[in-house]
């Protein structure tokens, strides 16, 4: 059992257009736009980190904006919705705020005995907002949304899987116990608790494979707390058979990833240095870094780039 895993760490995702995607999460959703980088691997190409005050691991959503990427197919095989958590009674007020931005439909039902709304982000992505008591997490309070109905973070994220067995005994073994199920959901969650420790494994006997594209989850990140924990992790995975990548040095965190027996990219990412590594608390995300290696090229990649508004 791989008690070094302690919830979700970051989700990231597809978008077709920087602008956009900037204005829906700190403008409509009222995140801290936390790091503006690259792509490490196409680095004409944002890296864009949106969060809490310090992109607190278990808060972050991220996004590589391909200019005019083609839509997702959404289907089976992907992360279907992620999760974001509210306080209790919050959801009137985000259905107004989604409202007057212009977003719909927004659904509203219950689940698992919490409210909760769904709607689509700029590609068509897929979030909830979720009523969850008692989350003491301090919200980051962008965009003119008040302290009181603010995000917190991650509640979860749903895995569409046609047969959700294999990933449901992968995630037991990355130290998630079964909750409870409710018709086609299971829901999983790290024993002993903590933050953004849900997962809901959704299974769609006979639903399409999903494509990637724009509004498509790339990949899932767990947390694990330094680069010891990382390794064990590491070596765990492997000895039960899966093809895990080497540690790469992403800057922010350590990552290694793996593919899920249902499709889904896994990443595992440390929570260690984290986003004030090479930014002043207080200025997060409104200067473009670049990894070392291509400071050099800095200006032809800055021409590149789509102004993002502040
Ligand atoms: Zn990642």
């Amino acid at each position: 059992m791989l008690q070094e895993i302690k919830g979700l760490h970051h989700v990231t995702s597809m978008a077709s257009d920087a602008r956009a995607n900037n204005a829906f999460f700190t403008g409509t959703l009222g995140l801290r736009r936390v790091k503006t980088t690259v792509n490490f691997d196409a680095p004409d190409v944002y890296h864009l980190y949106y969060g809490d005050e310090l992109g607190t691991p278990g808060s972050v959503m991220t996004y590589f904006p391909f200019p005019n990427m083609g839509p997702a197919r959404h289907g089976a095989g992907e992360v279907g919705t992620t999760v974001f958590s509210v306080p209790r009674d919050a959801l009137g007020y985000w259905r107004d705020r989604l409202a007057a931005a212009g977003i719909a439909p927004v659904t509203e039902s219950t689940s698992f005995a919490a409210k909760r709304l769904d709607f689509e982000g700029p590609d068509g992505d897929r979030f909830a907002l979720l009523e969850v008591e008692g989350d003491a997490r301090v919200a980051w309070t962008g965009g003119g949304v008040p302290a009181d109905v603010a995000i917190r973070g991650f509640h979860s994220v749903s895995l569409r899987l046609r047969d959700g067995g294999a990933t449901r005994e992968l995630l037991g073994f990355m130290n998630y116990e079964v909750l409870e199920t409710a018709g086609s959901v299971t829901r999983m969650a790290v024993r002993g608790g903590g933050v953004a420790d849900v997962v809901d494994i959704e299974t769609l006997p006979g639903a399409p494979a999903a494509q990637l594209g724009a509004g498509s989850v790339h990949h899932v990140a767990f947390a694990v707390e330094d680069r010891a924990a990382q390794l064990a992790v590491r070596k765990a995975i492997a000895d039960t058979g899966y093809q895990v990548t080497p540690v790469i040095d992403r800057d922010y965190f350590w990552a290694i990833y793996f593919r899920t027996p249902g499709g889904v990219l896994f990443e595992v990412a440390t929570n260690e240095p984290g986003f004030t590594r090479d930014e002043d608390p207080a200025h997060l995300g409104e200067a473009l870094k670049l990894p070392s290696r291509y400071e050099h090229a800095r200006e032809r990649i800055e021409a590149h780039l789509q102004p993002l508004a502040a």
